[in-house]
Formats: C-alpha cells, structure tokens, sequence
C-alpha cells in the first residue's frame, strides 16, 4: 500500500467516490459532504463529549488504601494491569498515525486523530495514577515489569508484532491483519484487567484508580465502534480482501487472542481477588469475544457461553449525567449528554 500524499490535486472531489483506504482523495479537510457520519460523529464524541481530565480526579484516599488496605494479591494484580494497560496504549498512541497515513477518507482521519489524542490522555493517566498512588520507585519498576516477567513480556507481543509487520510490509494483507489486532486491542484485551478494577471498586477499594478507569473504558468504547465501522465498511468496499485465508485467519486470531486474555486474567488474579475467579474470566472474556466477533459479521466461537456473568460491570462502568454517580461529580462537567450506548 502507498502511504497517502499530503495534498493530491488529481484526487476526487465527489463524495461518493471516497473509500476508506486506496481511495484518490485530494486530502484537503472538505467536510461540507462527508460520507462516513459515524466517522465525523465519533471525531466530535471523542474530542469534545468525552472530553475528561486526569487530574481533576482526586486520589488521596488511593494512596491509603493502596498502603494499607490492599491484600498482597490485590496489590500485585494492581500493579501487573496497570503496567500491561500502560503498553497497550502506548501501542495506540504510535500506530493510529501509522493507520492515519493509509486513509483515504478526511472524517476517518480526523476521527483517528480524537482517538490518538485520547489514547496519548490514557497514558498520562497511567502516570498521574502512579504518582499519586505509588512511591516512584514503584512506579519505575512498573514501567518495567516486563522486562522481568516473562507472561507480560509474551502478552505485550502479540499485538505490537502485528502491527510491527503492516510498518515494515504495508501490504493489504498487513494491514487488514493490523486493524483485526486493533478491534482486539480495544475490544478484548483491555478487560480482563478493567473487570479486575471494577471488582476492587465494587467492594468500595481503589475508588480513585476506578474513576480513571471508567473513563479510559468510556473512551476505549468509542474506539471499538469506530474499527468495528471501519472493519464492516472495508468487507464492503474491498470485498476482495477479505480471502478464505483471511477469514480462517480472523478465527485463530481471535481463538489465540481470547485464550491469551483468560490465562492473563487468571494470571494476574491467581484466583485470589474476592469477587472475581478464574471460571469468571473464563466465562466473561468469551462472552467478549462472541460479542465482538458477531459485531463485525463473523460467527461466534464459544456458542455455549451465551450471557455475560458479570452483568454488574456494564452498570457499573457508566458514568452518569447527573450528580448521584457515586464516585464524584466533578468531571462530569466536561460531559455534555449522557453516555451514547456501543
Ligand atoms: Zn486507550
Ligand atoms: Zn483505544
């Protein structure tokens, strides 16, 4: 694939020539027609609706807790998902200009510019977290956990070696590969770990790391809607891609990927959080997973889980409009609707 021209005065001006990838746009911004609404519309959510700011959360009482409250188990899977999550959006930050380069549509690339904007927000709420809640030492060392520990060392590959290959070898075969790994990035991969947090916080722990986390996840929501639309837009305008291998492909990725999630999810519980088990991820990742393959047109591989056994989480996760949201109100200013339900 050829990365797109800056400016291109032989490209099309009418809109319902535009294509989302190996399309000939002029590249000028020309949003008087656009033809990806949900592009457009989730360029502004992101930007602006969703707009949140870390440090508006106190975290003092998380401090405490950390100190004090939270079990050696509790602490070290705190720890592990925060440095995992910390890699994924890294990842995000520095491929989503990657995949920028290759769109052919001016919504889809503003679009991608909210989600690198709030993917770069995620990060620094990692920070703020740490040096709010842990010594810097600590935080250092969580920066660095996969240096030593081999399974986080594993977990953090996968993705980045799909999308280390379209960079290297931007064929279209490359790239279709790289967005599947993003839809899993966003869809699978972050909830193991956001369904550990949201444990803690349901038994009144880590209220503070909770609050950050709910926005990240509102956010990440955003992000699936988009690759989802992304990816059911691409099986229509480049049909062709979409080979026999291709689709074989999709399945043992998403088998590998769901079954990397629970062992990572066990991994990092070890069976001993309250609230939270080994069958639950087991139950809860694959409920995902049929979701989010069904979501883009593709049968589910675990017919036999077929509701999700954490309902709470859903309930939990939302960030109301209103000032009765349990945690705190005052971020909720930037929130001008209620949360647009994925
Ligand atoms: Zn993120
Ligand atoms: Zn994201």
């Amino acid at each position: 694939m050829r990365r797109t021209l800056i400016f291109n005065p032989e490209g099309d001006r009418e809109v319902g020539k535009r294509k989302i990838v190996l399309g000939n746009s002029t590249n000028i911004m020309e949003l008087n027609n656009v033809k990806y609404q949900w592009a457009f519309d989730l360029y502004k959510t992101m930007g602006f609706t969703n707009f949140w700011i870390p440090e508006e959360i106190p975290m003092q009482e998380d401090r405490k807790q950390y100190e004090k409250e939270l079990s050696p188990y509790e602490k070290r899977a705190y720890e592990l998902v925060l440095s995992f999550l910390i890699a994924l959006d890294s990842y995000q930050v520095n491929m989503l200009k990657e995949f920028a380069r290759y769109l052919s549509a001016p919504e889809l690339v503003m679009a991608i510019t909210s989600q690198e904007f709030q993917e770069a927000l995620h990060s620094y709420s990692y920070q703020f977290i740490l040096e709010s809640v842990v010594d810097p030492v600590k935080a250092d060392e969580i920066y660095n956990y996969w240096r030593e520990d081999q399974v986080l060392m594993e977990r953090n590959k996968v993705i980045a070696e799909l999308y280390n290959e379209f960079i290297q070898k931007p064929t279209e075969e490359n790239f279709i590969k790289a967005v599947f790994g993003n839809y899993v990035l966003e869809s699978l991969y972050f909830y193991s770990g956001f369904a550990f947090f949201y444990t803690l916080g349901r038994q009144g722990k880590m209220l503070n790391t909770v609050q950050q986390i709910r926005y990240i996840n509102r956010d990440e929501l955003t992000h699936v809607s988009l690759f989802r639309n992304i990816i059911n837009t691409l099986r229509e305008e480049l049909s062709d891609l979409f080979t026999p291998e291709i689709n074989r492909w999709v399945y043992e990725f998403f088998r590998f990927a769901t079954s990397k999630e629970i062992e990572w999810g066990k991994y990092v519980t070890k069976n001993q959080i309250l609230g939270i088990n080994d069958l639950l991820i087991d139950r809860y990742i694959k409920y995902l997973s049929n979701l989010r393959l069904s979501q883009v047109g593709f049968e589910p591989l675990y017919p036999e889980v077929t509701e999700n056994p954490m309902k709470w989480i859903d309930q939990f996760r939302t960030i109301n409009d209103t000032k009765t949201d349990f945690f705190q109100a005052k971020p909720q200013t930037y929130v001008k609707r209620s949360e647009l339900k994925w």
